[in-house]
């Protein structure tokens, strides 16, 4: 069996010691109380609840799975609905949420922490708040004050739990297809009719109500992505007095069977003339809409990074205590019949692999987090507007690049383990499968990168990246006259240089064919993605060579793993770099019926 311990050393090593987060907190008047020692507390309270009750669940909820009876109700696995309830009222949903309806006001940065802890204990358990967050973020942005007083209070206490309703069998990545019809009844209501698939936590039993937030078109919409509406429909209508009331006309047809996070329910649900309101304005869903894609897509990254912690703990303990064959160099631990495998280089790879891009999703997330907040929050419109800007670049990187990582890091924390990680009491082949669907949901990591190359970059003609840019050459020149620095400075720089270039070739060469951008935009993601983690490893190795005499180990371990990161991994942007620059020729030339 595995098992988790919250890595509050190093989430407290990123926020406080790297990205100084109680200065950058305490320039935004609405958290000028917020000090080390509120998020201290509130973190340590978090990684008790974590370790202690979500994490028992995690391989109960893989082995039961859902089920589903003929009535469409569906069960989640045993303890799913308690832990539900003791979250409920530990008052987790409600951390970072506005009080004006009843949330916490805390920063983003604590949420965001308290995510990973969460996610790491159970993703497949979270998944039941998590999108109640998302949702909670689209109608606080796109609501009516009526709808946002009648439903917001209770998704930010967690009474009631949110989901998204986008998918549809003949379209996933292409919503301009989507068929779900919604009339006008008269009142101020439509009624919905169609059908969504693939729904995370679409019917369930840990919450009294449902609230999904469905896209669909009304009847006079035009074709495709300008004809989509939004529309809020709950499972069960609020009463006169706000309380869940009439059953609305919306069910779980079926649960699909899949191959990872088992305990959480994907259902196909129909819709068949349910009541809902609509959120925002008319053929203007999508980018009402947006608003919870993004705040999906930076919690996917958040289940990347949980998994790859939890997994990484895993292997090190295994790694630790296995023995098997003798260390090239000499016998190791003479005691025993054979040295544990930690003395091999391959398993060190492995190990150090899966340490150092979970420690960069960490700092990647953390500061996404604390930009998050400037951009909610701080008082200069002009920071907050960078700070947007400065989101919306990271968001695909996080999304698409920590969950890749994550998946190479939960498959190389199985290998740590040899047959072992392939039998499943050991756990980790659950992490394998859990974080493909990370790959998967809220956009393709394909989708991803083209949002980043084509959006996030071209569009803007590479001004999000230039500011990304100005913070890497600040950092650069800040570090001349450290010798000690230029093993991390130096590549640095040179990648900074690379990607410049190579935006602008991509630029030029999508103006002949637009085939050009999709052809580069995963390998284009991978060298960005690595260029913002060697940025946030060279802060980190700065932090830790100023410490390295404390006596304190952790700085040794940091400045290690830094040091590992750019000789065995960043040289991964060279090979990157190359295949971004082979054109549209050799993916396009050959004709589909000749594959
Ligand atoms: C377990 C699970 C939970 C989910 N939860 C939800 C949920 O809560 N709500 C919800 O609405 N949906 C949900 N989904 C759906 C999920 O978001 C979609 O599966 C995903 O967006 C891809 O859509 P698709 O499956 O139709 O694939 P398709 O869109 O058919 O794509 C197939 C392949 O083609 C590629 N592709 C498609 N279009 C392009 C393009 N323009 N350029 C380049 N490549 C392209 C894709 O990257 C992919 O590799 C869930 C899915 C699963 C499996």
């Amino acid at each position: 069996m595995p098992s988790y311990t919250a890595p509050l050393r190093d989430m407290r090593f990123v926020m406080f010691e790297v990205l100084d987060a109680e200065q950058e907190l305490k320039a935004i008047p609405r958290f000028a109380d917020v000090d080390r020692e509120t998020i201290d507390a509130v973190l340590e309270e978090a990684a008790r609840f974590a370790s202690q009750i979500a994490f028992p669940l995690n391989s109960v909820g893989d082995i039961e799975g859902c089920k589903i009876d003929a009535d469409g109700a569906v069960t989640t696995p045993p303890g799913f609905k308690e832990a539900y309830r003791q979250f409920v009222e530990g008052g987790w949903p409600s951390l970072s949420c506005d009080p004006d309806y009843g949330g916490q006001g805390l920063p983003v940065l604590i949420n965001n922490r308290v995510y990973e802890m969460f996610n790491s204990a159970s993703q497949a358990w979270l998944m039941y708040s998590g999108l109640s967050h998302s949702a909670y973020e689209c109608l606080h942005a796109s609501g009516s004050e009526q709808l946002k007083r009648l439903y917001l209070p209770k998704l930010i206490s967690g009474q009631w739990t949110g989901t998204m309703c986008l998918t549809e069998a003949q379209c996933g990545t292409d919503l301009g297809m989507l068929k779900t019809r919604a009339e006008p009844r008269g009142d101020d209501s439509f009624a919905l009719t169609g059908s969504k698939i693939f729904i995370s936590s679409g019917e369930h039993d840990v919450s009294e109500n449902i609230i999904h937030l469905v896209l669909a078109r009304l009847p006079d919409a035009p074709a495709g992505t300008r004809g989509i509406s939004l529309f809020l429909v709950p499972k069960f209508i609020p009463d006169a007095n706000g309380e869940a009331g009439e059953r609305n006309a919306i069910k779980a047809g079926s649960i699909e069977h899949k191959m990872g996070i088992h305990g959480n329910a994907t259902c196909v649900m129909n819709l068949d003339g349910a009541r809902g309101w609509m959120v925002g304005e008319p053929n203007k869903g999508l980018a009402a809409m947006f608003v919870m894609m993004n705040s999906a897509r930076l919690g996917v990254g958040m289940q990347g990074l949980g998994l790859s912690e939890v997994a990484l703990q895993n292997a090190v303990a295994y790694a630790r205590d296995r023995v098997q064959g003798r260390s090239a160099t000499g016998v190791k631990q003479p005691d025993k019949p054979a040295d544990s495998i930690m003395v091999h280089p391959d398993v060190r790879r492995m190990l150090l692999t899966c340490k150092a891009y979970t420690e960069g999703a960490r700092a990647i997330t953390t500061w996404t987090a604390l930009l998050t907040d400037r951009e909610k929050d701080h008082p200069d419109p002009k920071v907050r507007a960078e700070a947007e800007e400065m989101v919306a670049f990271l968001t695909p990187i996080v999304k698409a690049f920590i969950t890749d990582n994550a998946f190479e890091t939960t498959n190389l924390a199985l290998q740590v383990f040899g047959g072992h990680g392939f039998i499943r009491e050991w756990g980790m082949e659950q992490y394998v499968r859990d974080a493909r669907i990370n790959m998967i949901y809220e956009g393709t990591n394909g989708i991803q990168a083209l949002d980043l190359l084509g959006r996030k970059v071209l569009h803007d003609e590479g001004a999000k990246l230039r500011q990304f840019g100005q913070l890497v050459s600040e950092f650069i020149s800040a570090q001349s006259g450290r010798a000690q620095m230029q093993e991390f400075t130096v590549p640095l720089a040179e990648l900074g240089a690379q990607v410049s270039q190579l935006s602008t070739e991509l630029a030029l060469k999508a103006r002949a064919n637009p085939d050009e951008i999709g052809a580069a935009s995963v390998p284009y993601l991978r060298v960005v993605g690595h260029l913002v983690y060697a940025w946030l490893w060279a802060r980190m190795a700065r932090v830790a060579l100023d410490r390295l005499d404390s006596g304190d180990d952790f700085y040794k371990s940091k400045l290690a793993t830094a040091r590992f990161y750019f000789s065995r991994l960043l040289p991964e942007t060279v090979y990157q770099l190359q295949v971004a620059r082979a054109g549209a020729g050799p993916v396009m030339d050959l004709e589909a019926e000749l594959f």
